[in-house]
Order: C-alpha cells, then sequence, then structure tokens
C-alpha cells in the first residue's frame, strides 16, 4: 500500500486507503474490457460500508452519447436506480473512482447523497496524460468536509495512469466540445 502523496480531508486512515486501493486497483484491471466495447477511460463503483458491491459503471459519454455519462454520474444513477431513491445517504454508501472527479461530477456526488470519495489518477496528471480537459476546480475537498463527505484522492495512481496511457495509445476517442467547429 502507498500512503505517500494520498490526499484526504481527514486525517488519513491507512486501513480505508488499503481497502480502497484494493477495490481501485480491481476497476483498473477491468477498465480495458469497457473501453474495447467503446467506454471512455474511467470507471467507478458505488459500495456500502460492509464492503459490498451496489453499482459499477464506466464512462458512456461516446457509445451512449451524452456529454454527461461520466462514470461516476453513471454509477449514482445505477445504485439509486437499484434502491429507488434520489437520496443515498440512508445507505451510507462509497463512492470508488479511478480518476479524480471533475466539476460536474463533484456537484453530482455531492447531490447523491454519497458519504464519501475515493479517488485514483488525480485530474493534473489525466489532463498531462490524456488531454481532456476537466474544467475549473474549487476547493471542493473542504466544501465536502463541511458537508460530512469524506474524500480521499491519489490511491493507486500509478497503476491508473498506465491504465490510461493504454487507452491513448491505443488511439482511443478523447471528447471533448470542439468550441471552433460550427455545423450551422
Ligand atoms: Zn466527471
Amino acid at each position: 500500500m502507498v500512503l505517500a502523496g494520498i490526499v484526504a480531508n481527514e486525517p488519513v486512515d491507512a486501513a480505508k486507503v488499503a481497502k480502497a486501493e484494493k477495490i481501485i486497483l480491481g476497476l483498473q484491471a477491468r477498465l480495458p474490457a469497457y473501453t474495447a466495447k467503446g467506454a471512455g477511460p474511467f470507471v467507478a463503483a458505488v459500495y456500502d460500508r460492509q464492503g459490498n458491491l451496489v453499482a459499477e459503471a464506466a464512462n458512456s459519454v461516446v457509445n451512449g452519447r451524452c456529454s454527461h455519462n461520466h462514470a461516476e454520474m453513471n454509477a449514482i444513477h445505477l445504485a439509486e436506480e437499484k434502491l429507488g431513491t434520489y437520496d443515498l445517504s440512508p445507505y451510507h454508501l462509497h463512492l470508488y473512482v479511478t480518476a479524480e472527479p471533475c466539476v460536474m461530477c463533484m456537484g453530482g456526488i455531492m447531490w447523491s447523497g454519497i458519504e464519501a470519495v475515493y479517488s485514483g489518477v488525480p485530474s493534473k496528471r489525466v489532463e498531462e496524460i490524456t488531454g481532456f480537459d476537466e474544467g475549473y476546480k474549487p476547493d471542493w475537498q473542504q466544501a465536502f468536509r463541511e458537508r460530512g463527505i469524506t474524500v480521499y484522492g491519489n490511491i493507486a495512481s500509478e497503476a491508473g495512469e498506465k491504465v490510461l496511457q493504454r487507452y491513448m495509445d491505443e488511439g482511443r476517442t478523447v471528447y471533448k466540445p470542439e468550441r471552433s467547429q460550427s455545423i450551422l
């Protein structure tokens, strides 16, 4: 387990990092199977406190033709569908994701009632490796702390970076709004 470089909005708990590392490494290992079917290079999963999987989903922006189909949003949507609710907070659920959430997903996580977020590759590295625009980042970790949402980041990043690099090496789509183009 690697504790160096872990960022968190509470004193770092090694047991939480160990559990999250195991789950995120599993997500990264499954990621190439998702991208081979047209998914974007990010996977997220929702687990309960006891470690039971509730929902897992990859990014489906391109194959789902929807700009907000990020892995976190898809996993939260699946969990809410499965549990039949728009408010996950009574279930004390934790979100694990292979890369740091973007500004949209931070908002989505906040609205969902998710209790804790554990993420892999930091946004800066995602942008350097892939060219995705992760967007504006407010001081979200503090804002989440004020709402009782635990945040841990930079978990198993080395393995996560390799998976992102593989996505690039395979020549897969780096989707973004082509603002300079005009159809009409
Ligand atoms: Zn996102």
